[in-house]
């Protein structure tokens, strides 16, 4: 490819919105352009990469059995009504009318299509397992798009759904698409964890996230430093505690009852806390949710934060939000900060970490007063103690005992174990043996193909721009004649693109008639793991320059040698993205 022939917009300025070092980078490499919030044009270097990732998407899936096919992006919404989500799904499902008055949904993922496919389709138990893949436009409203490519509206999706006949079988696919996306991200050069994951608008009975690791990722992630237990923050689980903490006090005494005590404008945990001199973790923190199946209180100690996906699931709700002002109001007759679980005439959920406290305060559900010397069991009742809090950095690991290492993460790929809730609403059925009807057990299976190449930037650059690894790099070797008008400089990079693409290799040629600074610039923004640069001087002594994007390392070679040392050099680059 020559750059003089090609579309690849290089900016010096950092565009403005875009506040990640991927989304910059690709905007300044010419890989990507706007069109709308979430949605964009990928330029032909961007799409290059994309098709890169792809590649490497269908390989590891043919590999792993899968099939592939294209289901369609529009989607009626029949299907979504039989699976129970054209309800449940929400804002981010974009819905519209045909000019029949049909409704239709743009798909953000295709559980329902798929399973539609196979029911028509799969008959017997002989055709089972069976793996469906499709590389596809996904559309999602998200509610704030971002981050570029990270984030987008309409993104492109490696979407996978497996169909067997007995749990036992689904473990076995799972187990190989979850091995088929380690080889993926290897093979991207990527450093990722799988780690445990709330299965969300998706539903199921158990997933994994990939991770790519970046500080700059959306998700917090914990992993043991002893064994291999990883999750999401989300999704990691805290042990209940053995130990009861008592606060100042009865100790946790069966006689007596609480003291109110006046605490005028205290109402975080921390003013409560100084006020009163407690420990933090002796407070009934009470949080109050509007649900999808009604009110309810949450208890968690202060010293600890309620999580809302684990409240959800608890509860077995479509979704849970934090009651406004107004309602807190409502339900316990006192501005928030106040709320408390004694004759709270709502139901009460509580975390584990409330049951080990022996003596504790809450608020009065008045104004400007706490209750002390409150005993859980005693002065109120939880319908439940159950896992409801977010994991700290105190938490041992729930496998091992071992320590909790926090990091962020870019969720790259998600699979789930699905179980039988699309093929059960849906009727995938299939005859057994015996020719009696049974229901499939099916798997999901997805990876964001922009996401990951924007991953793959936000783990792999400097200060000059991206350092792509090779095998998603959208050329491979870059050559650079420094002086067009020296016909020799010219001649000798001609001479090593043309023994190079020969072998193979994708070679961008730098035939613009710009500055050498210029052009050493945008190749080092591109990020083309592989230069080769023809100066004047280095080309009348018979020599050429190879340097290594990611290294800085730079040596000088003999013109005659230079295409047999940048093919070396690829194929070793290529060799660290190894499976
Ligand atoms: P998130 O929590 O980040 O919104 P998700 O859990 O909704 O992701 P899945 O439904 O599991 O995502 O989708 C599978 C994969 O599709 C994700 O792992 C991610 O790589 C990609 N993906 C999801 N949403 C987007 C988006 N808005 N833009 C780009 N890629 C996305
Ligand atoms: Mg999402």
């Amino acid at each position: 490819m020559r750059y003089s022939r090609y579309l690849m917009p290089t900016t010096k300025e950092t565009p403005s919105d875009a506040e990640v070092v991927s989304h910059r980078l690709m905007l300044r490499a010419g890989l990507l352009r706007k069109v709308a919030s979430g949605i964009y044009n990928y330029m032909p270097a961007g799409l290059r990469v994309l098709r890169k990732v792809e590649r490497i998407l269908r390989e590891e899936m043919d590999a792993a059995g899968a099939m592939e096919v294209l289901m369609p992006a529009v989607v009626p919404s029949e299907l979504w009504k039989e699976s129970g989500r054209w309800d449940a799904y929400g804002k981010e499902l974009l819905r519209f009318k045909d000019r029949a008055d049909r409704e239709f949904c743009l798909g953000p993922t295709h559980e329902e299509v798929v399973t539609d496919l196979v029911r028509r389709e799969v008959r017997s138990y002989r055709q089972l397992p069976i793996t469906l893949y499709q590389i596809q436009d996904k559309f999602r409203d998200e509610i704030r798009p971002r981050f570029g490519l990270m984030r987008g509206r309409e993104f492109f999706m490696k979407d996978a759904y497996s169909f067997d006949a007995d749990e036992e079988g689904a473990t076995e696919s799972y187990k190989k698409m979850y091995d088929a996306y380690c080889r993926i991200f290897r093979r991207m050069g990527l450093d990722f964890r799988a780690v445990e994951a709330d299965t969300g608008n998706i539903g199921g009975s158990s997933s994994h996230e990939f991770m790519v690791i970046a500080d700059s990722g959306e998700d917090a992630i914990v992993s043991c430093s002893s064994c291999s237990y990883g999750a999401n923050v989300e999704k990691a689980e805290c042990l209940s505690p053995g130990a009861t903490l008592s606060g100042k006090g009865n100790g946790g005494a069966k006689e007596g009852a609480p003291r109110k005590v006046a605490t005028p404008g205290k109402r975080t945990i921390e003013e409560v806390s100084t006020f009163l001199a407690i420990d933090p973790a002796t407070l009934i923190k009470t949080l109050l949710f509007e649900t999808s199946v009604g009110d309810v209180a949450v208890l968690v100690s202060g010293a600890h934060e309620v999580n809302e996906v684990k409240v959800k699931n608890h509860l077995g709700a479509e979704f849970v939000r934090l009651a406004g002002e107004e309602r807190v109001r409502e339900l316990t007759g006192a501005p928030s900060g106040f709320a408390g679980p004694v004759g709270l005439a709502v139901r009460t959920i509580a975390d584990y970490s409330v049951r080990s406290i022996a003596s504790g305060a809450t608020g009065a559900n008045e104004k400007d007063a706490h209750l002390v010397d409150v005993v859980p069991g005693r002065d109120f009742h939880p319908e439940g103690y159950a896992d409801l809090r977010m994991v700290s950095e105190d938490d041992p690991c729930p496998r091992c005992g071992g320590t909790l290492r926090f990091s962020r993460g870019i969720e790259v790929g998600h699979v789930f174990r699905l179980g039988t809730k699309y093929s059960e609403a849906m009727r995938a059925v299939y005859l057994d043996e015996g020719g009696k009807e049974r229901v499939a057990v099916m798997g999901c299976y997805g990876i964001g193909v922009g996401r990951t190449a924007a991953a793959a930037i936000e783990q792999n650059h400097d200060d000059d721009g991206i350092v792509w690894p090779i095998s998603i790099a959208p050329f491979e070797v870059g050559v650079i004649p420094v002086n067009l008008k020296q016909t020799d400089v010219m001649a000798a990079a001609e001479r090593v693109a043309a023994d190079l693409d020969g072998r193979g290799v994708e070679v961008f040629l730098d035939d613009r008639e710009e500055r050498p600074g210029i052009k050493f610039k945008d190749a080092d923004l591109t990020g083309i793991p592989v230069r080769i640069t023809l100066g004047e001087k280095n080309v009348a002594a018979g020599f050429g320059e190879i340097r290594d994007r990611k290294t800085g390392e730079t040596s000088r070679i003999p013109l005659k040698e230079l295409a047999n040392e940048a093919f070396a050099l690829v194929e070793r680059k290529k060799a660290e993205c190894a499976p």
